[in-house]
Order: structure tokens, then C-alpha cells, then sequence
């Protein structure tokens, strides 16, 4: 298990190369030493397949804690902290029943010092350990309060790989050290070959094409039906009286007597499954739709078991081109969905990695007006927003297009202060964790990283969300309108943003047509919409 090194030594083990398995390691077994190792396994490594537990060493302990350090850096959802707090719990009863020697520190354990680092001094102390080790960290956060924490530590501490991930770390950033632009599709195509993932035997894209995204933007008439919602329902009542009584703050309904996130791998392997069968073949149609009639169409719901290592991405990318060779789903489904996790995911957690620290404070537009209250109650008029916040406070969870075309988009527009929203999106989603969530939000949504991530802004006005959705139908604003006290506050804010914000965008290739628009427009028409921007920015609690 790596060098020996002396006290406060801290070993770097590099990432493995290439697609491996989460495969047991073959380890030479070790006699029981008076002085135990501990290895740490944070809320979300909660993988029972790593190499470590492949073997059980009665010289090694593992540690799990629940601490204020991580539920309180931001203000969570409820189902978020019930939700990992559960799946560590499940973890360490596996892990215990499979004779691994476990300290799960609970978050009301009178011994639990609240911080990650604290409590290992303490557990060091208590086990008389003779050295540490953890697995490499997602969150820039973690990454440097564990290099600091073992710098001055009195024993050895290693990192190793978390034995997750298809890319190292940097490797987003070696492909595009010799390019002009931070292209995700440059670097999907890459990971296509690298991984032969939905390549033909002479080594080109099945179905003659990369990308399908042109396939991938229908409206959901609704028809065929979406889902149902096969998650397994668990009572946390018990999780949830401890998490209030220790104090932790969060938003969002706990939902603790019927909790519907997978506790652990087998669920989440139901789940991959219920998925591959029952919504993959429709996911490539409507993997862009709204509606207010079902609030996760033919999205996966993974994002939760990934992002905890519950799932391996290999493993969910290798079904879902299964189900297409097996001609159950058709390949703009199948790529649609492999280009989120191959491509996207590993994408922004490249763009995370080569931009911190400092990335999550990017606010290239200057954009600094505080979010309305109605975005912790849903309570707004507005019915696409009411509806994906809405659903945001009660499932936590959104679907990508909730979060990027209807409340990121809304968002910029605003002008709404980009730090705390990110804030905001890292508190609310089961599935927020820094690595993913600043890039989506700084960078995709809100062009804070000043379009390091996104060739142009994603917004819209009212048209595209009607288009794309039925919420328009019963909102109390009117799409077709631009100014008047019901015109939908989409319209007028658009043109008012592109019109605000000429030194960043109009000579963006991609934007050519806006910027034609507005010069055809009328003074009078500008200020006219430059005049219901403001009204509506001025009231933007009351909309
Ligand atoms: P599906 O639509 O079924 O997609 C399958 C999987 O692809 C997801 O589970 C996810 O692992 C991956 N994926 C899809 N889109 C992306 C993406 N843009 N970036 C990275 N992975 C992607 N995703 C998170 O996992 N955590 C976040 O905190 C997060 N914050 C976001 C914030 C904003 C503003 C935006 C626009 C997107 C964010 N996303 C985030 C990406 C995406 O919206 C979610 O991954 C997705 O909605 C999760 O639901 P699902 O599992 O049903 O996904």
C-alpha cells in the first residue's frame, strides 16, 4: 500500500490510466500489527467495490464520520444530508457484516469533534494508529484540508485513487494545452476512441456521426408516458430526529419516512436497470423537454448513485450501448446519454481541476443582485420557475434542462450574484458536489468563467420555453408579450441582457443573429424593453 514515509509525509499516488475496473487489488496479507492503519471513506466514496475492501485486514480500520464540517459549508437540502448520512450508515453495516473492522462516527456521538480532521487526531490517539489513508478527494475543499491536515500529521498519510473516474484529474487539462478553446466535444470524441465506446471496428463513429444532439431536442407531447418511479422507499425518521437534534440547518423537504435515494449499490443497480429498460429508448427525444406533468421525464435519476461511487460510470456507459447493440434503445438515445456521462461529466470535472482555486468565485459579468426569496419557497407566478424550484425543494432534484433553460437562465438574465448561486445549486440537488456542480453552474449556466466552458450564454426568452414545454399554458404571464404588467419577464430581460452586456457578446460568432435583431430594432421598441426590465428587476420578489 504504497512507500513507507516518515511522519507528516504525505504520498501522492498517481491516477491510473485508462478505463480500469474498480477491480480488487491482490494485496499479500499482513499480520495484525499493534498499530492499525485507518482508512478514511468520505460521504461520497461509498463504493464497496475499491480495492480496498477486497481483502479483510484485521490491521486496518475504517473510518466513516457524519460531521458538521461537511453539512454546514453550505446550507443543504434535507434529503441530500439524510440521504449520504444513510448510504455511509448501510456502507459501514456491509463493510462490518463482511468483517472489516468499522468507526462510524455519528453526527450525535458525544465523542464526534464535528470536523473530518479533528476527529482523525482523535481516532489516531485512539487506536494508536500508525498511519492513514485516504482516497483521493472530488472537492478542491477536501483535496487541500487533507494535505494540510497530513503536512503536520504525526504519522504517514497516503492518498490513493478513488478508483472512479474514467480521466485522471488532468487529463482535461493535457488535451487542451495545445488548444485555442476548452471544446467538451473535442475531448468526448477522445474518450469515444480512447474508450471505444460506440465505435465502429474500423474505428469510427457508429451511425457515421459523433453526435446526435440534433435528435436529442423534441417536446414531450406526452406521449409515450414517462416512468414510474420504481425507487425503493425507505423510513429515515429515526436519521432525520438525530441530524435536527444535533442542529445541522437545510432546506427542502426531508421527505424522511418515505426516502426515495438508493441507500446503496444493489439499489442503485436497480435503478441503472429500471432505467436502461423503461426510459433509456425515449431518453435521446426528449432529454430536452419540459413539462409541469412529471417531474423527471426519461432522465436517469443517477446522478446520486454516481456521484456517491455507489455506480461506476464504465459500468452505466457499457449499458447503455448494450441497450442499443441489442437493438432495445436507438443510438441517438444511447449517444445522447453516453455524451453526459463519457463526455460531460468527466468534462467539467476536467474544467474543475485545472481551474482551482478560484474558480468558484468567478463572476465575469459583475452580476450581484441578490436571489429572490421565492427561491427557497418555490412561491413565484412564474410557472416554469415555480415548478422546477418547486420540484427542486420537494425531490431534490431538477432535471439539466430545469436547471439550465428555465432557473439558470432566469438567473442570468436577472443578473442574479453568481456566487451565491452556486451556493444555492450546491445546497439544493441530492447530487450537488463542488467538481460538478461550479463548473454547470459558473461556468455553463451563468458564463461567469467568462465562456472558458460555454461558446455563448444559455439563455432564452419565453418562446423557447414554450416551445420546449406546456407551462406557458397555465402561467400567469404571457409569452407573446414584452412589456406590460403580464408579459412573461423572460422577453423583456433577455433583449435587455444582450443589450446591457454588448461588450462581452456582440462579436460572438454565435450570437450574429441577436445582435441583428437588435440593431433592427427601434429606439423607442429598446427602451421601451429596457424600461420593463427594470420594473421587473425592481420587483423580482413579487413576480
Ligand atoms: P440524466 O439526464 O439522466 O443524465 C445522466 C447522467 O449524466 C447524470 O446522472 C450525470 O451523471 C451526467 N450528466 C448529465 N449532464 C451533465 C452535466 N452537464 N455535467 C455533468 N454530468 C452530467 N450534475 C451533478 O451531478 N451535480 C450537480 O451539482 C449539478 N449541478 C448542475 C447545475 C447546473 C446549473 C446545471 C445546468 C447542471 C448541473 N448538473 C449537475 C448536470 C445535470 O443537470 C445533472 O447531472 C442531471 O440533471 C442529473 O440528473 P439525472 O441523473 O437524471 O441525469
Amino acid at each position: 500500500m504504497g512507500a513507507r514515509l516518515g511522519a507528516g509525509q504525505i504520498l501522492l499516488r498517481p491516477l491510473p490510466k485508462g478505463l480500469s475496473a474498480p477491480r480488487p487489488q491482490a494485496m499479500t496479507a499482513q499480520p495484525p500489527t499493534l498499530r492499525p492503519t485507518l482508512r478514511l471513506v468520505l460521504g461520497d466514496q461509498l463504493n464497496p467495490l475499491h480495492s480496498w475492501f477486497a481483502q479483510v485486514r484485521p490491521d486496518v480500520v475504517y473510518v466513516l464520520m457524519e460531521v458538521r464540517s461537511e453539512t454546514d459549508y453550505v446550507r443543504h437540502h434535507a434529503q441530500k444530508v439524510l440521504g449520504i448520512f444513510a448510504a455511509m450508515r448501510d456502507l459501514a453495516a456491509q463493510l462490518k457484516a463482511a468483517g472489516h473492522r468499522v468507526r462510524h462516527v455519528a453526527i450525535d456521538h458525544p465523542s464526534n469533534r464535528q470536523s473530518l480532521t479533528a476527529n482523525l487526531d482523535a481516532l489516531i490517539a485512539h487506536y494508536g494508529a500508525g498511519a492513514v489513508q485516504y482516497q483521493a478527494p472530488d472537492e478542491w475543499r477536501l483535496d487541500q484540508q487533507l494535505r494540510e491536515w497530513a503536512a503536520a500529521c504525526p504519522v504517514p498519510v497516503t492518498m490513493v485513487d478513488s478508483e472512479h473516474f474514467l480521466t485522471e484529474r488532468d487529463e482535461a487539462a493535457r488535451w487542451f494545452a495545445s488548444k485555442k478553446t476548452w471544446l467538451m466535444e473535442s475531448f468526448y470524441r477522445q474518450q469515444r476512441k480512447k474508450h471505444r465506446v460506440l465505435m465502429t471496428a474500423d474505428g469510427k463513429p457508429e451511425g457515421g456521426q459523433w453526435n446526435f444532439d440534433a435528435d436529442n431536442r423534441k417536446p414531450w407531447p406526452g406521449t409515450p408516458a414517462a416512468p414510474a418511479d420504481t425507487r425503493p422507499c425507505h423510513d429515515h425518521s429515526a436519521l432525520w430526529q438525530s441530524i435536527e437534534a444535533a442542529g445541522v440547518q437545510t432546506l427542502g423537504q426531508p421527505q424522511a419516512s418515505a426516502f426515495r435515494w438508493p441507500l446503496n449499490r444493489q439499489e442503485a443497480l436497480q435503478q441503472l436497470d429500471h432505467f436502461i429498460d423503461h426510459a433509456l429508448p425515449h431518453f435521446g427525444d426528449f432529454q430536452d423537454a419540459l413539462t409541469s406533468q412529471h417531474w423527471h421525464l426519461f432522465h436517469s435519476l443517477l446522478s446520486f448513485a454516481l456521484n456517491t461511487k455507489m455506480l461506476h460510470p464504465r459500468e452505466v456507459v457499457q449499458r447503455a450501448e448494450a441497450a442499443w447493440r441489442e437493438g432495445h434503445a436507438p443510438l441517438h438515445a444511447a449517444e445522447g446519454f453516453i455524451r453526459q456521462i463519457l463526455g460531460w461529466r468527466e468534462y467539467v470535472r476536467g474544467v474543475y481541476w485545472a481551474h482551482m482555486p478560484g474558480y468558484t468565485e468567478a463572476n465575469a459579468l459583475a452580476h450581484t443582485r441578490p436571489l429572490p426569496e421565492w427561491f427557497w419557497t418555490g412561491n413565484t407566478r412564474m410557472a416554469c420557475l415555480a415548478s422546477a424550484i418547486g420540484q427542486s425543494l420537494e425531490h431534490a432534484y431538477a432535471h439539466h434542462i430545469q436547471r439550465l433553460m428555465v432557473i439558470g437562465n432566469f438567473a442570468l438574465l436577472a443578473g442574479l450574484d453568481a456566487t451565491a448561486l452556486h451556493r444555492w445549486y450546491l445546497g439544493i440537488y441530492i447530487d450537488a458536489f463542488e467538481w460538478v456542480e461550479a463548473p454547470n453552474t459558473l461556468g455553463m449556466s451563468q458564463w461567469a468563467d467568462g465562456g472558458q466552458l460555454a461558446t455563448k450564454p444559455y439563455v432564452s426568452s419565453a418562446a423557447y420555453l414554450q416551445r420546449m414545454g406546456d407551462h406557458c399554458k397555465g402561467c400567469a404571464y404571457n409569452p407573446k408579450a414584452r412589456t406590460g404588467d403580464d408579459a412573461c419577464p423572460f422577453n423583456a430581460l433577455y433583449w435587455d441582457f444582450f443589450d446591457r452586456h454588448r461588450a462581452h457578446f456582440q462579436h460572438n460568432p454565435r450570437l450574429g443573429v441577436v445582435y441583428h435583431q437588435l440593431s433592427r430594432m427601434s429606439g423607442e421598441a429598446l427602451t421601451a424593453l429596457q424600461e420593463q426590465s427594470a420594473r421587473t428587476l425592481a420587483r423580482l420578489s413579487d413576480l
